[in-house]
């Protein structure tokens, strides 16, 4: 049987008292790709951020590998929405990735020439080494996701959480992105990514988390992705499924 990569026992998380992610529970196996889905405000971001302990939960356990976020932190990468990041902040590409690899270093330690060639190695793997000694806020949205990815691959991290890295992004940067995290998957490792594309749900993913609130559905992409099911986050907004290429 497979090792149990994260499970979640009845998660509550508000803001000011209202209700964003309540009631949910759930447990995703290691080496799958999956989505989280659901319409805008649905409590995506909220659900992966409590997850990963970065905001406080009304209720609710969360073990990663068997273990409490803590004691597994340095396994985990957090790539978060890009309008959660200072793009001004002032940082060369490659200095970005490297940051990567300091979970791995000791207290004071700075990087050293292996740490920089692991580095570049993991921009060579997004297609970005020679992007290097740019500016984070000099770059395109695709190129910042990619920078972003790098990071988290320079972590040498298992399990990787992605809060909507296809916005913004172009569609050769996407294609490269999907790929690289299939092939993490396919080594193993476990990928989260919180997705509003409903068109592309279907190939990009093994199993699907469609949150409105409350958990709507999980399971393997045949089972969640049904219009029925998918209706029942998206109450009403026949508009939006159909543009993005449900039938309904
Ligand atoms: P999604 O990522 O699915 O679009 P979010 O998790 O960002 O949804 O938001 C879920 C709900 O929580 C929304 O109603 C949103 O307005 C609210 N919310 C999100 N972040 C905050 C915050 N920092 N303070 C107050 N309310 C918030
Ligand atoms: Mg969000």
């Amino acid at each position: 049987m497979k090792e149990t990569a994260i499970s979640i026992e009845n998660l509550h998380v508000s803001y000011y008292g209202n209700e964003a992610v309540t009631g949910v529970s759930l447990s995703v196996n290691c080496g799958n790709l999956v989505g989280i889905i659901g319409p805008n405000g649905a409590g995506k971001s909220t659900f992966l951020k409590a997850m990963l302990n970065l905001i406080p939960k009304d209720k609710g356990e969360v073990k990663v590998l068997g273990r409490s976020i803590k004691e597994v932190r340095k396994k985990i990468a957090y790539v978060p929405q890009r309008n959660d990041i200072d793009w001004d902040f002032p940082i060369t590409v490659l200095d970005a990735v490297l940051l990567g690899t300091y979970p791995h270093m000791k207290l004071f330690r700075r990087p050293k020439k292996k740490d920089k060639q692991w580095a570049l190695e993991c921009l060579g793997r997004v297609g970005m080494e020679e992007f290097s000694k740019r500016q984070i806020g000099e770059l395109s949205g695709g190129q910042q996701q990619r920078v972003f990815l790098a990071r988290a691959l320079a972590q040498k991290a298992e399990l990787f959480f992605l809060d909507e890295p296809f916005v913004g992004v172009d569609v050769s940067s996407e294609e490269t992105i999907v790929n690289i995290l299939k092939e993490l998957c396919q080594q193993g490792k476990t990928v989260i990514v919180v997705h509003h594309d409903l068109s592309k749900a279907n190939d990009y993913f093994d199993q699907l988390i469609l949150l409105n609130k409350e958990l709507i559905s999980f399971g393997a992409v045949e089972e969640v992705f049904k219009t029925d099911v998918i209706e029942k986050a998206y109450k009403g907004q026949f508009a939006i499924m159909k543009k993005m290429g449900v039938t309904v």
